[in-house]
């Protein structure tokens, strides 16, 4: 079977590049095509000699997905369901939002995922795999190709745990990064995770300057378990401490994310309990007016409860700020499409 040739960091192809005897500066040549240039065949990359895109051609594959639906909401963000055209035709969601600092791109990690967040609409679903560093990629490069932008930020929080697909990942943020290619700095990346803590610690340890997200939702042990069962493997204090840990190794905030859902995790308690958890930490919290999914037991806490909440948060020093719903007019929140599709 070929190789998937956006599986490969920069230094990795010009390895590759050298074991079919040509000299490693035509992998820069290459990168450029796959990411600035944006192509879709080997043939297309006319300052290389025939035989070297002969050779490419037959010892390499490049992916490129079929947009299987679209929907662009009224505030302008555009939610694409992708076939990604493998033996199963599985499908993933990613999103494009336009804010004033530019665009950002919401990606997928895996098929589905293994977390079972009981607000999620990706849990209920069977588990695919885990998306190939090409696959995470090739999101971005169809919707740049697709909707005709350069997109400056990516976040890591549509379906799957992207620290339960480490490595790929890992490696999709190198390429992403690379100046020759796609240069999307690592500070403009984010990684949202639902709190596996090794793997945290491990992420501390790149030295990679991305922003961490948590998906908090609850100071409470047992809150947070019944919203979210990784919490049985990795209570809060563990989270926290791994927290703490990033925060000391790369100097930089986390962001926690609460998505308020009415009566459960919206009231003044709840908040108290938030601030004691956060004070002193370098952290801001993003208050999520929880998006509700068909069968999902969690509805949306009212405006007002919000904005309570998030005001009781900034008078005791923990900066908060409420999420913008972007695309709630054709369901932006992560997996609902895709579970729509496996639904019919
Ligand atoms: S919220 Fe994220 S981690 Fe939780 S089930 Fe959904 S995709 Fe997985």
């Amino acid at each position: 079977m070929k190789k998937n040739i956006k599986n490969y960091n920069l230094d990795e192809l010009k390895e590759e590049i050298k074991s079919l005897g040509e000299k490693p500066y035509r992998a820069e040549q290459i990168f450029k095509w796959l990411y600035v240039d944006n192509i879709s065949s080997f043939s297309e990359m006319t300052n290389l000699s025939l035989d070297l895109r002969k050779k490419l051609d037959e010892n390499y594959s490049l992916n490129s997905f079929k947009i299987e639906k679209k929907f662009k909401s009224i505030d302008g963000t555009i939610k694409y369901l992708f076939n990604v055209q493998d033996e199963e035709q599985n499908m993933i969601e990613s999103v494009l939002m336009s804010y004033h600092h530019g665009y950002t791109i919401c990606v997928s990690s895996q098929i589905g995922c293994k977390m079972g967040c009981k607000f999620c609409a990706s849990t209920g679903i069977k588990f695919g795999r885990n998306l190939e560093s090409s696959e995470i990629i090739q999101q971005l490069l169809e919707i740049e190709k697709d909707a005709k932008v350069k997109i400056s930020n990516i976040v890591f929080m549509g379906i799957g745990e992207p620290l339960d697909n480490y490595e790929n990942v890992m490696n999709s943020i190198r390429i992403i990064n690379n100046p020759k290619g796609l240069n999307i700095g690592a500070r403009h990346i984010s990684i949202s995770t639902s709190g596996i803590v090794p793997k945290i610690y491990q992420l501390a340890n790149e030295n990679m300057q991305c922003t961490l997200s948590i998906s908090l939702h609850s100071s409470n042990n047992k809150k947070r378990s019944e919203m979210m069962p990784i919490n049985d493997v990795y209570p809060i204090e563990e989270l926290i401490k791994a927290c703490e840990y990033y925060i000391k190794k790369t100097n930089k905030r986390i962001s926690f994310e609460y998505a308020l859902a009415k009566d459960n995790n919206d009231n003044l308690n709840d908040a108290k309990d938030l601030v004691k958890l956060l004070k002193g930490m370098l952290a801001h919290v993003n208050l999520i007016p929880i998006n509700k999914i068909k069968d999902g037991k969690y509805t949306k806490s009212s405006n007002e409860n919000i904005i309570k909440f998030r005001d009781y948060l900034n008078d005791c020093g923990i900066v908060a700020t409420i999420r913008r719903e972007l695309g709630s007019d054709i369901n932006a929140a992560c997996g609902q499409l895709r579970r729509q599709n496996m639904r019919k």
